[in-house]
């Protein structure tokens, strides 16, 4: 059989132990995913967390977030490394703990200039679908998961909220992390994220035609998590 088969063949046995969850900041996509993951056994891939440590690499080398072509190199020699610790996500870049960098405010406001270079991209949704073929099964969460990386996925779902609620929920999670931002600061910045996202030329925020939507705003998790998993056994 010819390469172009296997690759074929890999590709579909790929899309098939997938779960595509999209959706904008604040949606409950992180939580649900990484809950799903847990209950599924499945692996758990937080795409955000690898544009966010591709950031934190870029501003910590001093390289200039115009320059694509330099990004690029450093998103082609990048390791970064997700791994489960109990409850939660490890994120290392070049062997270092960095879990708790990349979610500084800023590092938040810097990501778009990494994500929207479509080389970048590239590189990343390379990793992600390695990281995919190579596990049992996996949850992947972002921005482009049902569009781009998995668009053949067997199970794709746009999760979203009320903006107000998106950003109570944001509000919650940093203060719970010890950041201290007030919660009109935090909508202004949602908003401009979720604009940025949905509107760059690349992989922008969209639901996917085939995804299922979830309006999360008067969900719990745990009902959240529920409605999936009975979605995905259908
Ligand atoms: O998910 P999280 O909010 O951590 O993502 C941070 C940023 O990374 C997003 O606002 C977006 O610009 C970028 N991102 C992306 N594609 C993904 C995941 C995240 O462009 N698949």
């Amino acid at each position: 059989m010819c390469s172009a088969d296997n690759e074929a063949q890999r590709q579909r046995r790929t899309t098939d132990k997938v779960i595509a969850i999209d959706g904008p900041a604040g949606s409950g996509k992180s939580t649900v995913a990484k809950e799903l993951a847990r209950r599924l056994g499945f692996l758990y891939v937080d795409t955000g967390a690898m544009y966010r440590a591709l950031t934190l690499k870029a501003i910590g080398g001093n390289v200039d977030l115009e320059d694509a072509e330099a990004l690029t190199e450093l998103a082609k020699v990048v390791d970064i490394q997700l791994d489960m610790q109990g409850e939660a996500l490890e994120v290392k870049l070049d062997g270092q703990d960095v879990s708790g960098d990349i979610r500084q405010p800023s590092i938040t406001e810097k990501v778009k200039f990494v994500a929207r270079i479509p080389s970048v991209r590239t590189e990343m949704v390379r990793l992600q679908r390695t990281l995919a073929a190579q596990s049992q099964g996996a949850v992947l969460e972002g921005r482009d998961i049902g569009t781009v990386v998995f668009p053949n996925a067997r199970h794709k779902f746009y999760l979203d909220a009320q903006a107000g609620e998106r950003a109570k929920r944001r509000h919650k999670e940093l203060t719970q992390m010890g950041q201290q931002v007030s919660l009109e600061e935090l909508t202004k910045e949602i908003n401009e994220r979720d604009k940025s996202d949905m509107e760059r030329e690349v992989a922008p925020l969209t639901r996917a035609a085939d995804a299922i939507y979830v309006d999360t705003t008067h969900l719990t998790i745990e009902q959240v998590v529920l409605k999936i998993i009975g979605l995905c056994s259908t």
